[in-house]
C-alpha cells in the first residue's frame, strides 16, 4: 500500500493529484483484502486500469485507487473458433498482437488500442470497425464478494458505455454507491470470441491500422478522444473532432493544454498542464459547439 501517490504517474494524460492510498493487486485475494481494508475504514474507492480515459484533478482522490495487474491468458480451442480467457490487466493492444500471431482473428481491430482490458470491457472500447460488445462472449465480476459471471446481455452495452458506467454516471463521478456497495462492479476476467484466421493476412490488417492511427494520433499525452461522436435528432453520428475543427478550435490553449491540430477530439498536454487547463478547453468546446451547431458534447473521458 502506497500513500500519496501521484496519479498523474499512472494516466496517459500525466495529469492528476495524488490517490490517499494506492495500490497494486494481481491475485483476487489480494484485491479482496485491500476491498476489505478501506471498507473497515470506510474509504471511497476507485478501480484503476491503464489510466488511457481519465482526467484526474489535482485534489486527487481521497481514498483507496486499486488497480488489478493480472494479465495472464490463455486460448480454448475448438476447432475453427476459440475463446480468450484473458484478466483484466492485460494490455489490450500487447494481448491482441500475441493473439493474432497464432493466428487467431477477430480482435485485430484493437491493434494499437491503448488501456487494458478491464477499461475496455467497462467503456466498451471500440475502433476500426470493432467494438468489445461484439466480441465479448462473458466477463467475470467481482460484486460485493462474489465473483459472478456476467453475459454481453447484461453488460448492456451500447456506444462507448456499458452498464458499468451508467451505474457511476448515476451516482455522480466518484465512487459507486448504490445499495451498500462502495465500488462498483469489477471486471476480473474477460472471454472473448476467435476465429482462424492467416497470421500472414491478420498481420497486414493491424499494420494498415497501426498506419492509420499513427496518422492520425497527435503527438504528446493524451487521453484520446476527449467527447463521444454526438447523434442528433434524425439518428445521424456525426463527428465531434470534425464539429470542433469547424468551429475553428484547432490550437486553442489554456496554459500548457491545447486542442491538437492534427485531431481536434483530442486535447493535448504541452507539458505540466493543470487538470483545470483542460476543464477549461473542454468548456470552450462545448459551450462553442452548441451555440454554433446546437449540438451537445457529452464527455468520453471520465472526470475524477
Ligand atoms: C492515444 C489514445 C488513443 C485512444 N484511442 C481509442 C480508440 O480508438 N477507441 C476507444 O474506445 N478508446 C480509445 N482511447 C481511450 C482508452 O484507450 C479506452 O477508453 C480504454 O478502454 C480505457 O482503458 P483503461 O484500462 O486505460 O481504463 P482507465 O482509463 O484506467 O479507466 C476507465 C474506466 O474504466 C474503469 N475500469 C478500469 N478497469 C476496470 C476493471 N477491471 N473493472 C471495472 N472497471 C474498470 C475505471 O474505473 C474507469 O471508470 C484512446 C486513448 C488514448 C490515450
Amino acid at each position: 500500500m502506497i500513500e500519496n501517490e501521484p496519479l498523474a504517474k499512472h494516466t496517459s494524460w500525466r495529469i492528476g493529484g495524488p490517490a490517499r492510498y494506492y495500490l497494486e493487486a494481481i491475485s483476487i485475494d489480494e484485491l479482496r483484502n485491500a476491498l476489505q481494508w478501506a471498507n473497515e475504514r470506510d474509504l471511497p474507492i476507485f478501480v484503476l486500469g491503464g489510466g488511457t480515459n481519465l482526467l484526474v484533478r489535482e485534489k486527487g482522490f481521497p481514498g483507496l485507487v486499486l488497480r488489478y495487474r493480472a494479465q495472464v491468458w490463455h486460448i480454448e480451442a475448438h476447432g475453427a473458433t476459440g475463446v480468450l480467457h484473458v484478466a483484466a490487466g492485460a494490455p489490450v493492444a500487447g494481448t491482441v498482437r500475441r493473439v493474432c500471431a497464432q493466428g487467431w482473428g477477430g480482435l485485430e481491430w484493437a491493434e494499437g488500442l491503448p488501456g487494458t482490458i478491464g477499461g475496455a470491457i467497462y467503456g466498451n472500447a471500440g475502433c476500426y470497425g470493432g467494438d468489445i460488445a461484439h466480441v465479448l462472449e462473458r466477463a467475470h465480476v467481482l460484486v460485493d464478494d462474489e465473483v459472478q459471471a456476467w453475459s454481453t446481455a447484461q453488460l448492456d452495452y451500447g456506444y462507448r458505455t456499458s452498464c458499468l458506467k451508467q451505474a457511476r454516471r448515476r451516482s455522480g463521478t466518484g465512487p459507486y454507491e448504490a445499495g451498500s456497495r462502495r465500488v462498483a462492479p469489477m471486471v476480473l476476467t474477460a472471454e472473448l470470441r476467435l476465429t482462424r484466421d492467416d497470421p500472414t493476412t491478420l498481420a497486414a490488417t493491424m499494420a494498415r491500422i497501426a498506419a492509420e492511427r499513427k496518422a492520425k494520433t497527435p503527438w504528446g499525452r493524451s487521453c484520446g478522444s476527449v467527447f463521444k461522436n454526438p447523434v442528433v435528432p434524425d439518428g445521424t453520428r456525426l463527428s465531434a473532432g470534425q464539429l470542433i475543427d469547424q468551429a475553428g478550435l484547432k490550437g486553442a490553449r489554456s496554459g500548457a493544454a491545447e486542442i491538437s491540430q492534427r485531431h481536434a477530439n483530442y486535447i493535448v498536454n504541452l507539458g505540466g498542464a493543470t487538470s483545470a487547463d483542460v476543464l477549461r478547453l473542454i468548456e470552450l468546446v462545448r459551450t462553442t459547439v452548441l451555440r454554433q451547431f446546437n449540438v451537445t458534447l457529452e464527455l468520453e473521458v471520465q472526470v475524477i
